[in-house]
């Protein structure tokens, strides 16, 4: 009975898998995206097995790295190395900053001697996030006070001991939201199952999608079709979502090739209405870890 169960489930993760792959490939051809051209994705340089950790190994994320490299060009980056920390190094902590002019902010410290690592993280985050714009999706390290995207404990103070007075993301990892805060994001533990990676890679594929069919001026036609082809999808997880997406679509094609403003307009509402509820939706895919 237990191995049928399983076995059920198994083949439905497959099927769900598929169907996300199915409409990332759909979407690629509706918009006729170059094969050559792939889905730029920052990841912590640890998960791809780089020893830069904090005592000199790695995170390997065997499957996360190897599926990616299949359909994205992951762009690798360590914060705290690439802003001048040695391997290995001292852990870092966050602390809650007290001074009360700065309301609240977090800095990031040695957790045993306090020395402050904020300022020359914070330089290296504005300058390497110019730099690697364009950018499609991030995964960061989970629990990681640089990388993490949350859930990373904030401390009164640096030491043993000390109270947790809140939880957030990573010093990078808030830069990085900050700058780019329509970005799909996730972590290692969210993207161990295929299913959430499908659905990470039809997020990361429809920000590349947009970017890049931005500037075309066969943008309200590709609208239009990309919007027949996933009409179905979209009736299937939200009803009124799809309607709203009609008008939006209507709109976008009712400029043509020639690009006026209702295209402008129309095409700019579909993508956003669409990019907003998709990762909602794969958002909930991806932190059920499927
Ligand atoms: S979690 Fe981020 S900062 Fe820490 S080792 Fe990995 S890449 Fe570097």
């Amino acid at each position: 009975m237990d191995g049928d169960r399983a076995e059920r489930r198994g083949e439905s993760r497959a099927l769900a898998t598929e169907r996300w792959h199915h409409l990332a490939v759909e979407l690629r051809d509706l918009l006729w995206l170059p094969p050559a051209l792939r889905p730029r994705v920052a990841i912590s340089r640890c998960l791809l097995g780089e020893p830069v950790r904090w005592d000199g190994g790695h995170k390997l994320a065997e499957e996360l790295a190897a599926d990616l490299a299949e359909w994205a060009e992951p762009v690798a980056i360590c914060p705290e190395v690439e802003s001048g920390l040695s391997v290995p190094r001292p852990p870092l902590v966050i602390v809650h900053d007290a001074a009360p002019e700065r309301g609240g902010a977090v800095r990031l410290v040695e957790r045993e001697s306090g020395r402050d690592a904020t300022e020359s993280l914070a330089r290296f985050a504005t300058a390497r996030l110019a730099e690697l714009a364009p950018l499609d999706g991030w995964i960061g390290k989970s629990k990681s006070p640089s990388c993490a995207l949350r859930g990373v404990a904030v401390v009164a103070a640096p030491g043993a001991g000390a109270p947790v007075v809140a939880s957030g993301g990573g010093l990078f990892a808030r830069a990085l939201a900050a700058a780019h805060p329509s970005l799909p994001r996730a972590d290692e533990r969210e993207l161990c199952g295929a299913v959430a990676r499908a659905a990470f890679r039809l997020a990361a594929e429809w920000q590349l999608g947009w970017r890049f069919t931005a500037s075309r001026a066969e943008r309200g036609i590709a609208i239009a079709k990309l919007h027949r082809k996933l009409r179905g999808f979209w009736l299937a997880v939200e009803p009124q979502l799809a309607r709203t997406l009609d008008r939006a679509a209507d709109a976008g094609a009712g400029g043509g090739a020639g690009g006026g403003a209702g295209e402008g307009d129309g095409a700019a509402r579909y993508a956003k209405a669409a990019a907003v509820r998709l990762y909602a939706i794969v958002a909930r895919v991806v932190r059920r870890g499927g």
